[in-house]
C-alpha cells in the first residue's frame, strides 16, 4: 500500500513526500481510513509506530477545508514533550495547509499562549492541567471541536489525569468525533472508552513492533563499575544516537556531566531543568549536536528521535511496563537499534519479568577484556543503598578506563523478533508504577 491510495489534497501529499514517508506504517494503513470517514477510532498502539501521522493526517484532510482560525481539533497528550512533538508533526505535514497549531502545556508563561488563542488557531494540542487553566479562564472556545483525540491515555490515567479528560470533555460538543490512542487497554481505559467514543472501530496493531526490530542484551555489573563499563561500550561499540537511562534525576545529571567531561556530546534531560533548558537540550539531541541524551524514565516520556540507535538502561527500570517504553524509543518505524541493560545481583526479579514479557531469556553479554573484579571505592557514598558495596575497599577511578577492551558476542540474530507486548504488570508492579509517577509528576 501507499500513501495515494488514501487521496490525500495534494498539499497535504506534499507534507507525506516532504516528511520521507513512503508507505503507511500498519497503524497508518488501520486507522486512517475510518478515520477519514468520521468514526470514532481506538487505537492500541505505542509510541513507535507512526500513529502520530495516523492521526494527524486525516486531521489535516479535514480541516483543510471549512472555517479557519477556529479551534476546530484538539489532541490531548500527558507530557509537553509528547505536546511539542505532535505539533511537530502537524506543522511538518500540514506546512501547505496553513492550518495554524499551537501546543499548551504548563510551566511556561501562559500569556504567549492567550495571545495566540486570540489570533486563532485550528488544531490545539494540550496537556490537560493547563488547558483546564484556559477553559476556566475562557480564553480557549471548544464549542466549535470537531475532532478529539486522547493520545497516551494509559499514560494520562497513570498520571492522574483522568478526572481533568472528564472535565475538558464535558466543555466540547457531544457530535464530535472522537479518536483515543493507548499502548495498553487496562479496564479503566476500557471505561472511558465506553464513555466517550461512538460506535467505535477499534483498530490495533502488533506491541511488539518497536521490540521486534530490537536486540536486547543484559550486561551483569556490580553498581560501582557501571559508568566505566559504559565507557568502554561506548568506545568499543558503533552508535548513531545514544539514549541512557538512570533511575534518578540527580544519576541523570551526573553520569551526563561525566560523559561531557569524558570528551562526549552527551546531556541530560531531567525534572530540575528550566523549559528553555529542556527544549534545548532535546533540539540538540534530535538534531545530533549531542550524541549521547541521559535521562530518568519522567523526563524521556515522549521523546521521539528517529535515529535512536541505542537504549541503555544504566538502570534497570522499575517495571516491564517501563522497560517497554524505554526500548520503544529505538528500533522505531522499522529500524533496527540495540536495548543494553546493565544488571546487578538486586536486579534478577526485574529480570526475569523482562523476559516473560519478551518470551525468551535475554543475551548475557561480557565485555572481553573490561575488569569486573575492580573493587568499588572506600569511602564513595554513591551507591550507599547496595549491600556489596558496603564491603568494597580500594580506589574508584573513573578515568581508569581499560583499553583494548572488546565485544565479546557479537550481535545475535536469535534476539531479532523476539516477542515484546506490554506487561499488563500485576497490581504491585502498577502501583510501584504509579508511585514512580507520582514521584516525578511534571509540574
Ligand atoms: P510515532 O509512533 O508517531 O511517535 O512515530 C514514530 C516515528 O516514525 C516518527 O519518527 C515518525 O516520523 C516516523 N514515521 C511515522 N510514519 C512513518 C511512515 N509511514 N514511514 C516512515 N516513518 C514514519
Amino acid at each position: 500500500m501507499d500513501f495515494n491510495e488514501f487521496n490525500f489534497h495534494p498539499k497535504i501529499a506534499a507534507g507525506i513526500a516532504k516528511a520521507g514517508f513512503e508507505t503507511p506504517t500498519p497503524i497508518q494503513e488501520q486507522a486512517i481510513p475510518p478515520i477519514l470517514k468520521k468514526r470514532d477510532v481506538m487505537g492500541l498502539a505505542q509510541t513507535g509506530t507512526g500513529k502520530t501521522a495516523a492521526f494527524v493526517l486525516p486531521i489535516l484532510e479535514r480541516l483543510n477545508n471549512g472555517p479557519r482560525r477556529t479551534v476546530r481539533a484538539l489532541i490531548i497528550a500527558p507530557t509537553r514533550e509528547l505536546a511539542e512533538q505532535i505539533t511537530d508533526t502537524i506543522r511538518e505535514l500540514g506546512r501547505q495547509t496553513g492550518l495554524r497549531s499551537l501546543s499548551i502545556y504548563g510551566g511556561v508563561s501562559i500569556m504567549p499562549q492567550i495571545k495566540k488563542l486570540r489570533d486563532g488557531v485550528d488544531i490545539v494540542v494540550a496537556c490537560p492541567g493547563r488547558l483546564l487553566d484556559h477553559i476556566y479562564k475562557r480564553m480557549i472556545d471548544l464549542s466549535k471541536l470537531e475532532m478529539l483525540v486522547l493520545d497516551e491515555a494509559d499514560r494520562m490515567f497513570d498520571m492522574g489525569f483522568l478526572n481533568d479528560i472528564k472535565k475538558i470533555i464535558s466543555h466540547t460538543p457531544k457530535e464530535r468525533q472522537t479518536m483515543l490512542f493507548s499502548a495498553t487497554m487496562p479496564d479503566d481505559i476500557k471505561r472511558l472508552c465506553n464513555n466517550v467514543l461512538n460506535d467505535q472501530v477499534t483498530v490495533k496493531v502488533n506491541h511488539t513492533a518497536p521490540a521486534n526490530t530490537v536486540e536486547h542484551a543484559l550486561y551483569p555489573v556490580e553498581q560501582h563499575l557501571k559508568t566505566e563499563l559504559l565507557r568502554a561500550i561506548l568506545r568499543n561499540t558503533d552508535t548513531e544516537s545514544i539514549l541512557i537511562f538512570t533511575r534518578t534525576k540527580h544519576r541523570a545529571k551526573r553520569l551526563g556531566e561525566q560523559l561531557e567531561r569524558g570528551g562526549y556530546r552527551a546531556a541530560s534531560l531531567q525534572g530540575n531543568l528550566s523549559q528553555n533548558r529542556r527544549q534545548e537540550v532535546l533540539n540538540g539531541f534530535r538534531k545530533g549536536r549531542y550524541q549521547i541524551l541521559v535521562a530518568t524514565d519522567i523526563a524521556a516520556r515522549g521523546i521521539d528521535v528517529s535515529s535512536i540507535s541505542h537504549v541503555i538502561n544504566y538502570d534497570i527500570p522499575d517495571t516491564t511496563d517501563a522497560y517497554t517504553h524505554r526500548i520503544g524509543r529505538t528500533g522505531r518505524a522499522a529500524k533496527t537499534g540495540d536495548a543494553y541493560t546493565f544488571i546487578t545481583r538486586a536486579d534478577e526479579a526485574i529480570v526475569r519479568g523482562i523476559e516473560r514479557v519478551l518470551g525468551e531469556k535475554v543475551e548475557r553479554r561480557k565485555l572481553e577484556g573490561f575488569d569486573y573484579k575492580k573493587p568499588g571505592p572506600a569511602n564513595s557514598t554513591e551507591f550507599r543503598r547496595q549491600p556489596e558495596q558496603k564491603k568494597s575497599r580500594g580506589r574508584h577511578s573513573l578515568n581508569a578506563a581499560r583499553k583494548g577492551a572488546s565485544v565479546k558476542s557479537p550481535k545475535s540474530a536469535a534476539y531479532r523478533g523476539s516477542a515484546s507486548k506490554p506487561a499488563s504488570g500485576g497490581a504491585k508492579r502498577q502501583s510501584n508504577y504509579r508511585k514512580l509517577i507520582n514521584s516525578q509528576r511534571p509540574a
